[in-house]
């Protein structure tokens, strides 16, 4: 569906759990938990196919399934297993920190997901440690591993924080080359716990990719359906990419909606305003076909409502006028 802004809208994040095994400092670290929300605040999986379905009504072809961490919610290979099964579903992609991926991979592959972006900050455990809050970096290297041998397409997201692994940008270039597949650098976003955090511009660390291989060039081929700018270091099948969120505005592209793990339709990354489709999807008018129908008919007004709200742009940029309270981790990135 095209927006006011004439964007097509054709992508809608969906976060199935708030609930994360890890802590990373710019997401929810430590000690700091928002109150653990009771199961049924969270949609079942039939209400999210639901709401996909009247989705798709919309245009939403493609689906990126995150959370909190997407696989701390049992069933998830089924649910994707089900969306996948939704006519004019085109795409279901999966982020994830990686920890429970090597178990669940011949579920996720029988589900016949698309594609995987994993969270890569750091190759070093004792850093690994710092940032997440758990010790457990072998687990992720090995689901990146296992996912690249079972023909899934992957990509690393790599977030940078200063005096932390801000060093690391090259080994982790390394490693993503050595595994034939691209990785993007992320910037920091003003959300929740990243409020505050000093940004690692992924300006700077363009110069000094430039620095190191002076033939870097800009890769201009499609990647997904992210915001990332790619650039490609030549002899390299592998690309780099850039979500720059703060030095480079990317809203006049954006083709995506959220939807919370609680049912809220969120416009945009940055501000507070939703539109809500659970009191839509539990609204008891009966379980006839004449019932669901006009459901789903309540879902597809509100989903617009949703797409044609969009503002036309992000305000991270301005911190006072950011008006989203919540964590990322109850959005899901
Ligand atoms: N748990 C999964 C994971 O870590 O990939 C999915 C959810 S997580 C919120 C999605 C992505 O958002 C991750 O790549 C994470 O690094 C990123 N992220 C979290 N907080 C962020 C922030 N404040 N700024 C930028 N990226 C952030
Ligand atoms: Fe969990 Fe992902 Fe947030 Fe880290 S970034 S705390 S893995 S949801």
């Amino acid at each position: 569906m095209i927006d006011k802004y004439n964007r097509n809208i054709d992508y809608m994040r969906m976060s199935i759990t708030d609930l994360c095994n890890l802590r990373c400092k710019y997401c929810m670290p430590e000690g700091m938990r928002v109150q653990k929300l009771p199961m049924a605040e969270i949609l079942t999986f039939e209400e999210l196919i639901e709401v996909a379905k009247a989705a798709v009504e919309c245009g939403i072809t493609k689906f990126k399934i995150t959370g909190g961490e997407p696989l701390a919610r049992k069933g998830c290979p089924g649910f994707i297993k089900m969306l996948k099964e939704i006519s004019g579903v085109q795409q279901v992609t999966m982020t994830t920190n990686g920890v429970a991926l090597e178990e669940n991979l011949p579920m996720l592959v029988d589900a016949g997901l698309d594609a995987i972006n994993i969270s890569l900050d750091t190759l070093k455990a004792d850093v690994f440690s710092e940032i997440t809050g758990r010790n457990c970096q072998e687990e992720v290297i090995r689901g990146i591993e296992t996912a690249i041998e079972s023909g899934i397409k992957v990509k690393l997201n790599t977030v940078l924080q200063r005096g932390v692994n801000d060093g690391e940008w090259n080994d982790i270039i390394l490693f993503a080359n050595k595994h034939n597949i691209d990785v993007r650098f992320i910037e920091i976003m003003p959300i929740g716990y990243g409020r505050g955090m000093e940004v690692v511009s992924n300006d700077f660390l363009r110069r000094e990719l430039q620095k190191k291989y002076p033939d870097l060039k800009d890769d201009m081929s499609i990647h997904g359906n992210g915001p990332a700018r790619y650039v490609k270091i030549p002899g390299s099948d592998c690309s780099i990419g850039f979500i720059s969120a703060i030095h480079g505005k990317f809203c006049g592209d954006c083709n995506r909606i959220r939807l919370t793990a609680t049912g809220k339709l969120k416009p945009c990354l940055c501000y507070g305003d939703t539109v809500d489709v659970k009191k839509i999807v539990r609204d008891n008018c009966g379980t006839d076909e004449i019932s669901s129908y006009k459901r789903q008919k309540r879902l597809v007004g509100v989903i617009q409502e949703a797409i044609l709200s969009k503002p036309k742009e992000h305000c991270f940029e301005k911190i006072t006028d950011i008006t989203e309270m919540k964590k990322m981790v109850e959005i899901g990135g």
